[in-house]
Order: structure tokens, then C-alpha cells, then sequence
């Protein structure tokens, strides 16, 4: 489903280069449970942004879903990134204005084609937010949750589009360690449930256990 190539990255600030990442060969299969781990600093944040098509390679080659990524142009990338992939982030990144329900349904909104009816969002929105253990909260809004609660949120809102894979970004990073339990266990289950691909990265040994394999990161190489 990814395949990785003598990926490089290489960030220039003026006479100033830091190469993130330094040749990353990595294939990724569907349905895997995956984490990318490695100290702050070692291109983990670089590397799924690359995946997740936010980013793109200095060199080498990016085949995401039989897609050479160099190749497509804007649109392209936008229809990839809404349709078959979703996200997650270690600050959550909600809408505050919106209820949990709105922050859920908010990517079917985007979408132009095989955009669903009001009752498929409805069903879909009230089915994840179930599954993520949200039921009692859904007319409710970010502030009035716990951070636990907020990343269930984000987690549901990854998966509303059946994506293909969901990229996770250090997603416990600011949770306690019960809470980062909690939520491994589930997208763990949503793998298994949803049957989608999840790819997260951590700094944390603690969190790998929850991993089906773990890719260790370190200095933009893999090792
Ligand atoms: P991680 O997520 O593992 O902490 P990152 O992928 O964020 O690592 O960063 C890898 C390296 O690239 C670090 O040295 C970081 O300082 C550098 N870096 C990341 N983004 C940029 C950027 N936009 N400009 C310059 N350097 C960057
Ligand atoms: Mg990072």
C-alpha cells in the first residue's frame, strides 16, 4: 500500500540545511498496526507527513496506493489526502466552536464526489462516535471534555471517511500514561473493526507494546 524509496528530505533555511530525513527505504501493507519510533528530532513528524502527502521528498520515490505522489498535481493530492487517508495529531487540532458531532462529520462535508446524504452522515457520525466511547457527549463541545475525550474525538473524525490509512502524529504525547493506554487500545480495536491501516509515531518505549511492528527511527534513518 506505501512504498518508500532512497527517500531524502532536505529543509533550507538560507545557507542552512538540515537533512530530516537521509535515504528511508519502508514498505507498508494494509492493515498493519505500525509504529514509527525514535527520539525528538530523528524526522518521525517528517516522514508521516511525507506519507500523508502534507509534505513531499527531496529525492526518491513515493508510491502511495500504486500513485507516484511526485507526479500528481494539487488537486490530486487534496482528492488522496480527503478520501484515503485521515489524521491524527498529538494537540488533537478540533474546531472549538463546533460539538463533537460537527467536528466528526466535518471532512464528509468537504468532500465533493460520492458525498454521502444527511442520513448516511448521521448514521456514520452516530456510529464511530459510539465506537469511540462518545455516545453521552455528542452535542457537546471540545472545552467540555478531557483530553482523552477530545483525542476519541479526533480518532472518530480520522476514520469518518473510511480512509485507507490513518497517519497519527505522536497521538499520546499529551496524555497521561492511562489515558495513552486507553487510547492505543482503541485505535488497536478500530484497526481491527474498521480494517484500516494505522501508521503512529511516538517517542515513548512505554506506548510500543500496543504496535503490531515497530520501525525505529533515528538521526533521518531507519535502523
Ligand atoms: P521528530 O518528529 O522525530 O521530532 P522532525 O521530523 O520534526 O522530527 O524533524 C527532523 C529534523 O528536521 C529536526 O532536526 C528538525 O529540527 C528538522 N526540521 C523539521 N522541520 C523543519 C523545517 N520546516 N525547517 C527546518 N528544519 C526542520
Ligand atoms: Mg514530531
Amino acid at each position: 500500500m506505501i512504498s518508500i524509496e532512497k527517500v531524502t528530505r532536505t529543509y533550507t533555511n538560507g545557507d542552512l540545511k538540515v537533512e530530516a530525513l537521509r535515504g528511508v527505504d519502508l514498505t507498508i501493507d494494509k492493515g498493519e498496526f505500525i509504529a514509527i519510533a525514535g527520539p525528538s528530532g530523528s524526522g518521525k513528524t517528517t516522514l508521516l507527513n511525507i506519507i500523508g502527502c502534507i509534505d513531499h521528498a527531496t529525492e526518491g520515490d513515493v508510491v502511495i496506493h500504486g500513485h507516484q505522489i511526485s507526479t500528481l498535481n494539487d488537486k490530486q493530492l487534496t482528492d488522496l489526502r480527503l478520501h484515503r487517508i485521515g489524521f491524527i495529531f498529538q494537540t488533537f487540532n478540533l474546531i472549538p466552536v463546533l460539538t463533537v458531532r460537527e467536528n466528526i462529520e466535518f471532512p464528509l462535508l468537504l468532500m465533493k464526489k460520492n458525498k454521502p446524504s444527511k442520513q448516511e452522515i448521521r448514521k456514520r457520525v452516530e456510529e464511530l462516535t459510539e465506537e469511540v466511547g462518545l455516545k453521552e457527549q455528542i452535542e457537546q463541545r471540545p472545552y467540555e471534555l478531557s483530553g482523552g475525550q477530545r483525542q476519541r474525538v479526533a480518532i472518530a473524525r480520522a476514520l469518518v471517511t473510511n480512509p485507507d490509512m490513518v497517519l497519527a502524529d505522536e497521538p499520546t504525547a499529551n496524555l497521561d500514561s492511562e489515558t495513552s493506554e486507553q487510547i492505543l487500545g482503541l485505535m488497536r480495536e478500530l484497526n481491527k473493526i474498521e480494517k484500516t491501516t494505522f501508521i503512529f509515531s511516538t517517542h515513548d518505549p512505554e506506548v510500543l507494546k500496543y504496535a503490531k511492528n515497530v520501525v525505529k527511527i533515528r538521526d533521518g534513518k531507519i535502523v
